[in-house]
């Protein structure tokens, strides 16, 4: 089967080009995906598919839909992101965006054909299918404050779901080479606010204020203790301060107010935990030692993607007998953050990474930079993965994993 599957996405390879290359023409950023929605649910009405929703977190955007088997079974969800990214399409090539402000430069777009095509593949044998595959198409990955995954899972998207699945192409990897990784395996994704109230003042006449930018400098400083001090080795950590802000920026004015704002990557809630109330209590400790009162704002954005165990060592064996052994290898942990762990959080799961990265036609950019692209040469062992991984999922028995 899984053979047949592989020919089957050779065989719509230009089909999942095509409509690759339309998302990107037309991209839309988190939550006003109206019209790939559109497109997406027509689609899947024309293939059949089942159960078809569309909408989520009281919007018109995102749909899910099922692929039926003939016979009774489980339920194995796989996801596509369909969000664009609010920036301009420097790329010279056909296809480039055709909106100002708007760019799918993480290849979100290569997500969304590639499980359209993984869909039709299903649709074709479907007839031997031990019970079903919910397709989830969903909005906003890329928002951080309102995830679209948080609002599928609100929405019962993953209502009987017993295994998810995921992939996320990726310029870093060589094209056609697949990473997986068994446990925690993107970083959790927090941010920091602190606000530091001081008293205003004449800079000539210091002694008179007490000033909020000598707090902002020591806590910028001692916050760099709480990786190196206060988090195992063993673990891993980032806390960045990334931006600081006087309430007046004039030569002689000792401001009230600064504010610092940063990002904390973790992978585990103890570790989480640790780096939250360290930063709280340093930057209480040498804020109130200078005379200045501090606020801080510690916002979980996204919880850590914590890859299953058995569900992941499925996926590699089915990438393997699919790509070859020599393509399919482990990953290194990733300090960025997905979505996807509200879905990991919920039910078994697994996320990996597909390298799209060929530097001899240009797709080995940055993602989220104005010229990312993917290579498109690629796209058809998507589509080839995400329908061997459900088949393999829903019509293997446990002892018969990785034959
Ligand atoms: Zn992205
Ligand atoms: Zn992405």
């Amino acid at each position: 089967m899984i053979n047949k599957i592989k020919a089957l996405a050779k065989e719509y390879e230009k089909e999942i080009i095509e409509r690759r290359r339309h998302f990107h023409m037309n991209p839309e950023i988190s939550w006003n995906e109206t019209e790939t929605t559109k497109y997406i649910a027509q689609e899947l009405r024309n293939l059949g598919c089942e159960n078809i929703k569309v909408g989520f977190g009281g919007t018109q955007c995102g749909v899910i839909a099922d692929v039926t088997g003939g016979k009774p079974g489980k339920c194995v969800a796989l996801r596509a992101d369909i969000d664009a990214l609010p920036l301009n399409d420097e790329k010279d090539v056909a296809y480039k965006s055709q909106k100002a402000g708007a760019m799918h430069a993480c290849g979100h777009d290569a997500h969304t054909s590639v499980l359209l095509g993984a869909a039709k593949i299903l649709t074709q044998i479907k007839g031997d299918l031990k019970g079903k595959v919910r397709l989830m198409f969903q909005p906003a990955e890329e928002s951080g404050i309102r995830p679209g995954a948080k609002a599928l899972v609100d929405g019962g998207a993953l209502d009987g779901v017993d295994a998810a699945f995921g992939i996320h192409v990726m310029s870093t990897i060589p094209s056609g080479v697949l990473e997986y990784r068994s446990g925690p395996f993107m970083a959790a994704a927090d941010t920091l606010e602190i606000l530091i109230g001081g008293k205003g003042g004449h800079g000539s006449t210091p002694e008179s204020a007490f000033d909020p930018t000598i707090a902002a400098f020591q806590i910028g400083s001692a916050l760099q203790s709480v990786v190196s001090r206060e988090i195992c080795p063993r673990d891993t950590a980032v806390v960045s301060i990334c931006g600081i802000k006087t309430s007046s920026h004039v030569f002689n004015i000792i401001p009230e107010r600064v504010e610092i704002v940063g990002s904390c990557r973790t992978f585990r809630p103890e570790v989480q935990d640790r780096v939250e109330e360290a930063i709280g209590r340093i930057s209480r400790g040498v804020g109130e030692s200078l005379r200045c009162k501090i606020d801080l704002k510690y916002t979980r954005i996204l919880p850590a993607t914590v890859n299953d165990a058995s569900v992941t060592e499925l996926v590699k064996s089915t990438a393997e007998k699919l790509m070859g052994a020599d393509k399919v290898r482990e990953s290194a942990l990733i300090m960025g953050s997905e979505d996807f762990s509200y879905y990991a959080n919920k039910v078994p799961a697994a996320f990996v990474s597909l390298g799209t990265g060929a530097p001899e036609k240009k797709t080995d950019m940055p993602h989220h930079s104005p010229k990312f692209d993917v290579d498109e040469d690629a796209l058809y062992l998507g589509a080839a993965l995400h329908a061997a991984f459900a088949w393999t999922f829903l019509n293997q028995e446990l002892s018969e994993k990785g034959k």
